[in-house]
């Protein structure tokens, strides 16, 4: 099934729907039903155009769409990632207001599961899924700085429920995201690439304009269609060079047309550390994204917060300018090289810190006070 890219360029609605349309038609799908589920990229509560999440605006049309063709019970679901606020994530994300269109909105991390099996034993999907007529994974094109890239395959990590996406990382993540790609299958992918995301994806890195969605069937094609546009060679993101190996795609995606005024030139993430000035967040590949990226949403939260403005960011500064901070996380942490004073973020990392007698943030993942808190402490 060839993948097609649909130039949009901006988050018009009314822009966008002719284009899923159409681009559907090009497809030759024929989708019938009606019970829809759409998965777009919600991973925390983010504001539509800060290239975080999936813009509301292509969910909104493909919800056009589907209507059009007769699906009547059509359900948006998204389980955000551990530690994220879950109660605002559709409303600061633009998407409560779409619940005025009909449609339900539901969090996956509440949903009820069902059992399948697959590599690992035994896997809990929402229920909601397996039901479906139709099921529409709707990601935003990013970089990764634990996978290079974000797109259709890791999208699905947020129908896991919270045990599963912990187990995920112990197994390694990228060929997990593999094995459940060939357990659950969508029957379209739209990817929202109007305004995409690179650097330190995939939550601190800059708006990039593509200008495009990516509409096709199959995870690993469309994801390798996707890479091509961000100028990053597919054999160099692990998971979709195990995807293609493990033969669940074609050898080459299948891309109708030039893609020539769409193709660019992402910048990656950093895949070892991400840092503040002197203060360093390690990469670690079985560390949950929610782990890693705490820090940075700590010190987001105390910039935002007067209690912190007098006691923590004036000794924040300091740390950062003129000491080094090495922040370590996940299971198999491993201490770097060189290195400042190492904290160690979350309950994966309490027994190298007992060992080492480095200072520990409980937690899974830690919260952000527990953060605020150990640097404050920090000498
Ligand atoms: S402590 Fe962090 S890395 Fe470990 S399981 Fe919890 S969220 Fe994941």
């Amino acid at each position: 099934m060839p993948v097609k890219i649909a130039k949009a360029e901006k988050y018009d609605v009314k822009l966008l729907t002719p284009l899923i349309r159409d681009a559907i038609e090009a497809l030759g799908l024929n989708l019938r039903g009606k019970t829809a589920i759409l998965k777009p990229n919600i991973v925390i509560p983010a504001k539509p155009k800060s290239a975080i999440i999936t813009h509301p605006a292509v969910v909104d049309a493909m919800i056009n769409v589907l209507k059009e063709i007769g699906f009547e019970d059509i359900v948006i679901g998204e389980g955000a990632g551990l530690g994220a606020d879950e109660s605002s994530v559709f409303e600061t994300s633009g998407y409560k207001k779409l619940d005025k269109k009909g449609v339900r909105l539901v969090n996956l991390n509440k949903a009820e599961r069902v059992e399948i099996k697959w590599k690992y034993d035994t896997l809990k999907i929402p229920k909601i899924i397996a039901d479906a007529d139709l099921y529409v994974n709707l990601p935003k094109m990013k970089t990764h700085g634990q996978t290079t890239v974000t797109l259709s395959m890791k999208n699905q990590k947020g129908l896991l429920s919270n045990a599963d996406k912990m187990k995920f990382h112990k197994w390694g993540l990228q060929e997990p995201l593999v094995e459940l790609a060939k357990v659950v299958k969508p029957d379209l992918i739209v990817v929202d690439a109007v305004e995409a995301m690179e650097g330190e994806g995939p939550l601190r890195g800059k708006s990039k304009n593509v200008g495009a969605l990516v509409v096709g069937t199959n995870l690993v094609e469309v994801d390798m269609a996707c890479c091509e546009i961000m100028g990053i060679n597919h054999n160099e993101v692990e998971h979709i060079k195990i995807g293609t190996r493990e033969n669940i795609c074609p050898e080459k995606p299948d891309l109708p047309g030039d893609i020539g005024d769409v193709k660019t030139s992402f910048k990656r993430a950093n895949e070892n550390y991400g840092h503040i000035l002197n203060v360093y967040s390690w990469r670690n590949p079985y560390a949950c994204s929610m782990c890693i990226d705490s820090f940075s949403l700590a010190v987001k939260s105390a910039v935002r917060n007067p209690k912190y403005w007098l006691t923590f960011i004036p000794k924040f500064a300091y740390l950062a300018l003129f000491k080094r901070i090495d922040i370590i996380q996940g299971f198999h942490a491993k201490i770097p090289d060189e290195h400042g004073r190492i904290i160690c973020l979350g309950d994966c990392t309490k027994k190298i810190a007992e060992e080492s007698g480095f200072v520990y943030v409980k937690g899974c993942p830690p919260k952000s006070e527990d953060i605020l808190e150990a640097l404050k402490k920090a000498k």
